[in-house]
């Protein structure tokens, strides 16, 4: 099957934060919330950010969409450099790039009605009013599984699933290239979230957008995504074709997080040890493979030398000085 065209191209992002301390609320250190990260995704392709909380996934998200300034690196978008534009610049941009947030309560306007809220990027955007807004909007509630009739209706009267749904027709609206899901389904409850996930899914298919998709649960992730990178203290460790990513491990850290996944059956073998201790302060960082401090295969080189992202079959990227830089003891 041949790849997709590049939709978006991420080269060495980087988001830190200044720590200020004192009255005179001097810098005293940096958080390096996102170090160096690097991928692309594909027109029509879903790629899955995955890693525990505080590895930087949210923040990678928000400086795609430009909602917080990148510290360094580029984001292009449909082969155009969009790291710096200025409001004005970035607006017809910000069409092509829509964001679903994982609180769909906290995310709409409990003042609007929900007709109201899906169909105010439209207004904003000048391109639909009157009869015409209300059809598009109609149309929208119809594509995410909402009855028209509930356009009336304020966003307290809709269950948790329904006030996603509305957030997923919002992001719908003005036709987007890219939607970025930082956690959409993580709030809902578990026989809702499959539904949710089930329409992203459709959505795509129907209109062939892009999404980036991030989540702590890797069985939702291995359900909707094409390709997966996984994500440790602001930078990606591994990165490869879904089936290759869980069939195949090679980073040290992705095996642990398969490893630390329940399973229903007590008597199945782990094939390796869970995950100890926590990640490490994003302020001071370990020095070499970031990871080093959790490794159980930790060698001298690993405290010293940051490894690279290098490809090591294919697309399958990983970072991991293990067995000439391939990942996984030899
Ligand atoms: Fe472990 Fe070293 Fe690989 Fe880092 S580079 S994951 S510390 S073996």
């Amino acid at each position: 099957m041949s790849e997709p065209r590049v939709l978006l191209e991420i080269s060495d992002l980087k988001k830190h934060y200044p720590v200020r301390s004192g009255i005179l609320r001097r810098a005293v250190g940096t958080v390096h919330a996102v170090d160096g990260v690097s991928f692309t995704v594909g027109v029509g392709e879903t790629l899955g950010l995955v890693g525990e909380s505080g590895c930087g996934k949210s923040t990678v998200a928000r400086s795609i969409l430009r909602l917080i300034e990148p510290t360094g690196g580029s984001i292009r978008l449909n082969g155009k450099d969009i790291t710096h534009l200025g409001k004005a610049e970035l607006r017809p941009n910000r069409r092509s790039m829509q964001i679903i947030f994982q609180d769909p309560f906290a995310s709409l306007n409990p003042r609007m009605t929900a007709g109201d809220i899906v169909g105010e990027p439209l207004s904003v955007h000048g391109l639909a009013a009157g009869r015409k807004k209300r059809e598009r909007v109609a149309e929208l509630f119809q594509q995410v599984g909402l009855r028209a009739d509930q356009m009336h209706n304020y966003p307290h009267q809709f269950s948790g699933g329904q006030r996603q749904r509305i957030c997923i027709a919002r992001a719908l609206a003005l036709g987007p290239d890219l939607i970025v899901c930082d956690e959409p389904v993580s709030a809902l409850d578990v026989s809702i979230q499959a539904q949710v996930i089930n329409l992203l899914i459709d959505l795509q298919r129907k209109h062939h957008f892009s999404y980036l998709f991030i989540a702590h649960d890797l069985a939702v992730v291995a359900h909707i995504s094409h390709r997966v990178a996984v994500m440790y203290l602001g930078r990606v460790v591994e990165l490869a074709d879904k089936a290759e990513l869980f069939g195949n491990p090679r980073h040290p850290y992705t095996q642990a997080l398969l490893a630390s996944v329940p399973v229903a059956d007590p008597k199945a073998k782990r094939l390796a040890p869970m995950i100890e201790g926590d990640v490490p302060s994003p302020i001071n960082p370990p020095s070499g493979c970031a990871f080093h401090t959790r490794c159980k295969y930790v060698m001298e080189r690993c405290k010293l030398e940051r490894p690279p992202l290098v490809a090591i079959d294919g697309q399958h990227q990983v970072a991991c000085f293990l067995n000439g830089g391939t990942g996984r003891p030899a």
